[in-house]
């Protein structure tokens, strides 16, 4: 059955640069219900839009003694409560047998790493996933049905300036770029893309880490350690079981995580030359897969005779399963809260409200095994 992506934004705390520009808010959430306000123009008013969830995790949070963000009332969303809302509901459908994708969109230093990694005791969404993943397997062993297997397996991409890298090979990570190839049913995938077996948490988060320090990381003014390159970590399940009719059973589940580039136009980040080049190719993947949302959207919408430009970038090409097709999806959009990333971030909205639109069909993949 079809199914709208769920999509979630999230505002952060001030940053130091905000802080020391003394910038003021213009981000408000009640409810489902995110609001902005124009700072050129604070009487008019503010835009609306409404989502899956509104994060506010702007204020109102008590540091712990080893650094965790809690709540010190009832308005700050937390790690544990992002994840208990999107974390979760993808476990479940894991555990299913349905693919997930899960993306965080938004600008250099809005919080996309802060919700999908997480830093230090601040773990995001992919760490406790994946506990709970490995909590889940751990039950279902001690538990005994004798005949019941699971495996979990781990690949981890990195696309820049047009180019794949697998962040878990050094040997082809040298070399550069990987051929993105098409599958004639399973659509398109990653020519030699290394897959890892993981048998615990402490496995998969380590080769998580592995992955991170193997990334491209450039600097910008925006931000001197972010990343300017999109990081898509695919975990595989695979459950081994019988039915009823003593028939072996092979249920499959491919979870997409995807850490985005920011989202910002190249002009506004001070970059030059080499920089520059990298954003317009960041930039092409981005805008690609704006157009491919934006078409989606229009299909979504009844619209007839729209073509979805997947093959415009490597980026939609390798999404394109977790945009349009056999996937449960779901989108996390970051915001700053300040009023000088004002255009930025009303963009981050606006790319937000078209991908709530859309609608994937996700199917259980299991079949009997061979
Ligand atoms: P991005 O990945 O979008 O470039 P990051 O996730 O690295 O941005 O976030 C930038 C900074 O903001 C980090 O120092 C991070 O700790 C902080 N931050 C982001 N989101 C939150 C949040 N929800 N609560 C507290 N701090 C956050
Ligand atoms: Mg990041």
């Amino acid at each position: 059955m079809a199914e709208n992506v769920k999509v979630a934004v999230r505002v952060r705390p001030f940053n130091a640069r905000e802080k020391s520009r003394n910038a003021s808010i213009i981000i408000d959430m009640s409810g489902q219900t995110t609001e902005i306000t124009d700072p050129e123009n604070p009487k008019a008013e503010p835009r609306k839009f409404a989502f899956d969830h509104s994060y506010w995790s702007h204020d109102g949070f008590n540091e712990r003694e080893d650094g965790y963000l809690e709540p010190a009332g009832a308005k700050y969303d937390d790690q544990q409560k992002v994840f208990e809302d999107l974390g979760k509901g993808v476990l479940d459908n894991a555990w299913k047998g349905y693919n997930c994708s899960l993306f965080a969109y938004g600008q250099t230093g809005s919080g996309k790493s802060y919700s999908m990694v997480g830093y230090g005791v601040n773990k995001g969404i992919v760490p406790l996933a994946c506990e709970d993943l490995f909590r889940g397997i751990s039950a279902k062993r001690e538990s005994a049905v004798k005949d019941e297997e699971y495996q979990v397996t781990l690949s981890m991409l990195e696309i820049y300036n047009e180019q794949v890298r697998d962040l878990l090979n050094l040997k082809t990570l040298q070399k550069g770029g990987l051929k993105v190839r098409q599958h004639p049913t399973k659509g398109f995938y990653v020519e030699s893309q290394s897959n890892w077996p993981v048998d615990s948490y402490d496995e998969i988060n380590n080769k998580i880490n592995e992955g991170t320090r193997n990334r491209t990381v450039a600097s910008t003014n925006m931000n001197a350690t972010s990343s300017r390159a999109h990081t898509i970590v695919a975990v595989s399940f695979v459950q081994k079981s019988s039915n009823e009719a003593g028939q072996n059973m092979t249920k499959t589940s491919v979870i997409n995580l995807v850490d985005l580039a920011g989202s910002e136009r190249a002009e506004s980040t001070g970059a030059t030359g080499d920089r520059l080049k990298e954003g317009s190719a960041i930039n092409q993947s981005l805008s690609s897969l704006g157009n491919c949302i934006k078409a989606l959207a229009d299909i979504s919408q009844g619209k007839k005779k729209v073509v979805v430009p997947f093959r415009d970038s490597v980026l939609t090409k390798l999404l394109q399963n977790a945009l349009g097709g056999n996937s449960k999806t779901v989108m996390i959009a970051a915001l700053s809260p300040a009023d000088i990333n004002y255009e930025e971030t009303l963009s981050t909205l606006r790319f937000a409200d078209r991908a709530k639109a859309i609608k994937t069909s996700a199917i259980v993949n299991e079949s009997p095994t061979d």
